[in-house]
């Protein structure tokens, strides 16, 4: 989930999927193993839902991405960047294959929690922006601003859907023992979706507050950005991006505090 930044593989190949993947086509092409068309295909609809409503809300022209939906028994052969397969059940987006790809595991991991309608679309819609916002070059963040974009985006796109949003932030741990501040990496997995939680609360809370376009203020905000951004200023910018007050509000939010309450 939080892996979308790392180096790019010198040599890109071509589609990889391993043998006998069938292709769906649409704005996200799918690969996909053939016993599993029926989730090809309720994921196609996700991806393209997604693509649409980031665009638009983006004002952007979307990247050109593909998706992988991998069997469990080929998770190993999955495109990647390192040279290690990733933990089984965690979805990723890869930039070591032309077009870059969203690869999604044919079972999410039981760490995603809570278990929702909404736990899976959220989940595509957070891959795919990652895939939006690495369109184009951007500059190392502290972790909390590189994973809020994404939990934002995403609940933007749920908002639209007419996903229930509500019910499934109800579920959500308000506080773990820490904050999107304090969280530090490396953590366990429950820990790390804590985290994402916690930015999903806060991406929910500020769409509700500022409305979507500081989405796009954001993003184009990340891309403008050509040194490394510290705390102070990944603060300072989305702030300036939320609109008046909101950096006042940022620092007034539970999630957000330097230390947990
Ligand atoms: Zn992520």
């Amino acid at each position: 989930m939080g892996r979308a930044g790392s180096t790019v593989a010198a040599r890109k190949r071509r589609e990889a999927a391993p043998p006998g993947y069938e292709r769906l086509d649409a704005e996200v092409p799918v690969l996909y193993a053939s016993r599993l068309a029926g989730k090809a295909r309720s994921l196609s609809g996700y991806l393209a839902q997604g693509y649409r409503v980031l665009g638009r809300i983006l004002s952007v022209e979307p990247p050109r991405i593909i998706a992988y939906l991998v069997a469990g028994e080929d998770w190993k052969r999955a495109p990647r960047d390192n040279a290690c397969p990733y933990p089984p059940g965690l979805p990723y987006f890869t930039r070591s294959v032309e077009p870059p790809a969203l690869v999604l595991p044919e079972e999410l991991s039981t760490v995603f929690r809570p278990r929702t309608t909404a736990t899976l679309p959220l989940t595509v819609w957070h891959e795919l922006a990652h895939a939006f916002l690495l369109g184009r070059e951007v500059v190392r963040t502290p972790a909390w601003l590189g994973e809020f974009v994404p939990q934002a985006a995403s609940a933007a796109v749920a908002r639209r859907a007419g996903l229930p949003l509500e019910e499934h932030l109800s579920r959500i741990e308000r506080q773990p023992g820490f904050t999107v501040r304090s969280f530090r990496a490396p953590a366990g997995a429950g820990d790390q979706m804590s985290f994402q939680n916690l930015l999903l609360l806060l991406g929910a809370a500020a769409l509700e507050e500022f409305g979507e376009d500081f989405l796009r203020r954001i993003f184009y905000a990340l891309w403008e950005e050509d040194e490394i951004v510290d705390e102070e200023r990944a603060e300072k910018l989305l702030g300036a991006a939320l609109g008046g007050g909101g950096r006042e509000w940022l620092v007034s939010r539970p999630e957000f505090q330097e230390d947990s309450p």
